[in-house]
This record gives structure tokens, C-alpha cells and sequence, in this order.
């Protein structure tokens, strides 16, 4: 129950932090949602964007899923949690970014990497992680003799990519892209260092945002 207790504990600090005194954000936050930016995350409790960024209820538009993942463009059957999000992100609210926040020590890219974790069913999470089965055969050929945790460090990184790429792949974000009024990035946060590096298409890596 402790557990439950912090969490209603915090949430009372939240109404008075929002609903009450100078700061009554919902006040105008409950006429619409207006985010500059929308962020496809990790579920990893240790890397939640809002904390991440300091950002405030109404900043950004988010989905979060195991690795940080986006499948590519695809119709017809199936619930698509992902696309129905980036077509409410990108279509409706308009959203100006789309970034994709991979970090360190991901769990979701180990079992890409490595096979299920244990206690896995073996049901769902081999299917999903393998949207990003690109990333791993890149990271194979180009370090095959690199430890297990550097291929899985490269694999986090190159993942970003594999879901840049599939956005893409869904023609109402390509055409946005190309005319300018959206722009996608890749950003990686490692839970060593504290860092928050970004891809560079230009210099092809992931390079120090401050
Ligand atoms: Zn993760």
C-alpha cells in the first residue's frame, strides 16, 4: 500500500501545483490542448519525457511504448496504438516536432538483441521489438566482435533511426516533412551519463546537444 499512498500523495501536490494558487495551467489547458511537440518514448519508468524535459501538462503530445518504437505505415486489420497516435499528433493538434527519445540500458532493445527477459511469455514482445530488426543486422555487420552490451548500446541508437525511417513511411508526415512544416528528430538520453545527445543526419551520428 505504501506505494499507493506516494502516488495520491503526489497527486494531491499536482492539483495544488495546478489547479491552485498563481498557477491555475488548467484553467486554460481545459478549453484544448495546443503541444509544440510530440514524443514517442520508452514505457521505461526511468526515462518519462515530461520529467526529462521539465515540460508542463499541455507541452507535449506523447505515446510511449516498449523501445520507443514506430511500426511503418500500414492499413487494414490490426489496432495500431502508434499510427492512431501520430495521426491525432500530426493531423489534428498539427504538431510542429515529432522526436523519437531513445535511452541507455533499454530493456526492449536487449530482448531484440539478446531473446525474451526473464519471465517473458513469449506472446507480444518478440513481435513488437522486431519492428526494429533492421537496427540489430546493421549493428551485427558493422560490430560483430563488440561485447554484447556495446552491441546492445549501438542497437538503442540505430533503433532511433529504424523509426525515423518509418515514419516516413506514412505519406501525410512525408509530405508535412517535405513542405517544411514538421520536423522529425532522434534524441538519445543515457542513464549513465546524464547526457542528452541528437542525430545529425549531416554527420551521420548522434552528437552533444549542449
Ligand atoms: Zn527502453
Amino acid at each position: 500500500m505504501k506505494e499507493i499512498e506516494k502516488l495520491i500523495t503526489g497527486f494531491k501536490r499536482f492539483q495544488e501545483n495546478y489547479f491552485g494558487g498563481d498557477q491555475e495551467l488548467f484553467g486554460q489547458l481545459k478549453l484544448g490542448q495546443n503541444p509544440g511537440a510530440m514524443v514517442i518514448a520508452c514505457s521505461d519508468s526511468r526515462v518519462d519525457p515530461a520529467i526529462l524535459l521539465d515540460s508542463k501538462p499541455g507541452d507535449l503530445f506523447m505515446v510511449r511504448n516498449v523501445a520507443n518504437l514506430v511500426p511503418p505505415y500500414e492499413r487494414g486489420a490490426g489496432l495500431h496504438g502508434v499510427s492512431t497516435a501520430l495521426e491525432f499528433g500530426v493531423c489534428v493538434l498539427g504538431v510542429e516536432h515529432v522526436i523519437v527519445l531513445g535511452h541507455s540500458r533499454c530493456g526492449g532493445v536487449r530482448a531484440l538483441m539478446q531473446g525474451l527477459p526473464e519471465g517473458a511469455l513469449g506472446e507480444f514482445i518478440s513481435g513488437w521489438v522486431n519492428i526494429a530488426a533492421r537496427a540489430k543486422e546493421r549493428v551485427l555487420e558493422e560490430l560483430p566482435h563488440a561485447t554484447a552490451d556495446k552491441q546492445c548500446s549501438a542497437c538503442e541508437e540505430a533503433s532511433i533511426l529504424v523509426s525515423l525511417e518509418n515514419l516516413l513511411t506514412f505519406p501525410w508526415i512525408r509530405a508535412k516533412v517535405e513542405r517544411g512544416a514538421l520536423i522529425l528528430h532522434g534524441w538519445y538520453f543515457d542513464i549513465d551519463s546524464g547526457e542528452l545527445v541528437a542525430y545529425d543526419p549531416i554527420q551521420g551520428r548522434f552528437i552533444a546537444m549542449m
